[in-house]
């Protein structure tokens, strides 16, 4: 892995400052729930020293900063959570809260962990009931089990069942995933699984 200093400007304040970006990250392998098997491979979050606009890029348009932002820098988790404050899409929350969950796993936090999985599950149920994307159904599926839900995981499954069994054909691999999903949640299992094992 290759890491680069990049000089980044805040289109909020205006201010210049240096950040670390990995260049070369590669992850081998992913779990269901679409984690890399690596916390390098996970994106960025820039997060201005300044004024602490923080989010994958923020050099674009200047952002709508609420009235009660809060900056706190005890927190070195501070960042995904402002982020999440500044974020105008339901996909950029899902991936947010989905990384979040990921690096405080990959640094031990599990208790930590299990909480943002939680707002995770809500994010993505909120962004599937007004877009129902399949890839995303299959990765709160994933989430779920690994929370312990096993009977929304089991119900989301049968509701998507149908669809994926008609596109076996044209997608094996989504069918594959629905039958190895359907084996866990069955067997009760809520460990981390890698995609190459379905
Ligand atoms: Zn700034």
């Amino acid at each position: 892995m290759r890491i680069s200093r990049v000089s980044v400007s805040c289109s909020n304040c205006g201010a210049s400052f240096e950040t670390e970006i990995r260049v070369s990250a590669s992850s081998g392998d992913f779990g269901l729930d679409g984690k890399p098997d690596n916390a390098d491979f996970l994106p960025v979050i820039y997060d201005c020293p300044e004024c602490g606009y923080a989010g994958y890029k923020i050099d674009g348009d200047k952002p709508k900063i609420p009235e009660a932002f809060a900056v706190n820098r005890d927190d070195p988790y501070d960042k995904y959570e402002r982020a999440l404050v500044l974020a105008t899409t339901d996909d950029v929350r899902n991936h947010l809260l989905m990384e979040y969950t990921w690096q405080l796993e990959f640094d031990g936090k599990t208790a930590e962990a299990l909480s943002v999985r939680e707002r995770a599950v809500s994010q993505m149920e909120r962004s599937l009931s007004i877009r129902p994307v399949i890839e995303l159904a299959f990765i709160y599926i994933d989430f779920l089990r690994q929370l312990g839900r096993f009977d929304e995981a089991e119900e989301t499954l049968n509701s998507i069942s149908p669809i994926v069994t008609a596109d076996a054909d044209k997608r094996p691999k989504f069918y594959q995933l629905l039958l190895f999903l359907q084996r866990l949640i069955k067997d009760r299992d809520k460990a981390p699984h890698m995609i190459s094992e379905v």
